[in-house]
């Protein structure tokens, strides 16, 4: 076992705080002297250079002190990460509307983890506008226009067309009304968006090629099952 020193940081691959080794560590210190010799303010970078003990995940730590600020300002290269873009997403939309999709999923993740919540929420409105563009082939209308006509396909319960219009606002509020979203804000559109993905793409597919493998009920139609009508 080595002697390196072990700190604990969060990893962004076990999401979550771990141990890591300190392969590396540097000091800028920036700090005025008065004429009388002691310290006019204080100013230091102090960078770390760190691997997850569990992952081996490298990261970098920089830890910011000046005497105006209580406590020292901390940023990790890449951004701390809370989440990461769902297994199922890359395969599953990496060509649907020419890569649009899954590319407006990765820039709102970045700004989710640069912190730019605003910049999150306004994303992933554009990402519910590609999604409804791509259920719909490209029928150009507006967004309740676009939600009534995906709706009455039945690729949206009512429940989750109110969920997908609250998401919706909290991108027009970004945009337009000052409205400012917290992390965990950002996290439920998130969740929001990951569903209507997940229903579309990944469940909806399944399910037909599921109902397509089972044999049918003697005297019955297939897809119909006994007690489901409403
Ligand atoms: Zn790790």
């Amino acid at each position: 076992m080595s002697d390196q020193e072990v700190v604990k940081s969060h990893c962004n691959d076990c999401l979550q705080e771990t141990r890591h080794f300190l392969l590396f560590t540097k000091t800028q210190d920036f700090t005025q002297l008065d004429p009388d010799g002691g310290p006019h303010y204080i100013e230091q970078f102090r960078w770390s250079l760190l691997e997850c003990c569990g992952c081996e995940s490298i990261s970098l730590k920089r830890e910011y002190t000046h005497s105006s600020l209580e406590e020292p300002e901390v940023d990790f290269f890449p951004p701390s990460a809370s989440r990461k873009i769902p297994r199922w997403a890359m395969l599953t939309l990496c060509f649907k509307q020419g890569g649009a999709i899954y590319g407006l999923l990765q820039e709102v993740y970045s700004s989710l983890h640069a912190g730019h919540y605003r910049l999150a929420a306004m994303g992933t409105r554009a990402l519910i506008e590609a999604v409804l563009m791509d259920a719909l082939k490209n029928e150009d209308q507006g967004f309740p226009e676009k939600l009534d006509m995906v709706q009455e396909r039945g690729l949206l319960s009512r429940q989750d067309r109110q969920i997908l219009e609250a998401a919706i606002e909290a991108g027009h509020g970004a945009a337009h009304r000052a409205y400012a979203p917290r992390a965990e804000d950002v996290n439920k559109i998130i969740d929001i968006v990951e569903h209507l993905l997940e229903s579309l793409y990944v469940l909806g597919p399944v399910g037909e090629k599921l109902k397509s493998t089972v044999p049918p009920r003697k005297g019955k139609s297939r897809g119909t099952i006994e007690g489901s009508a409403k």
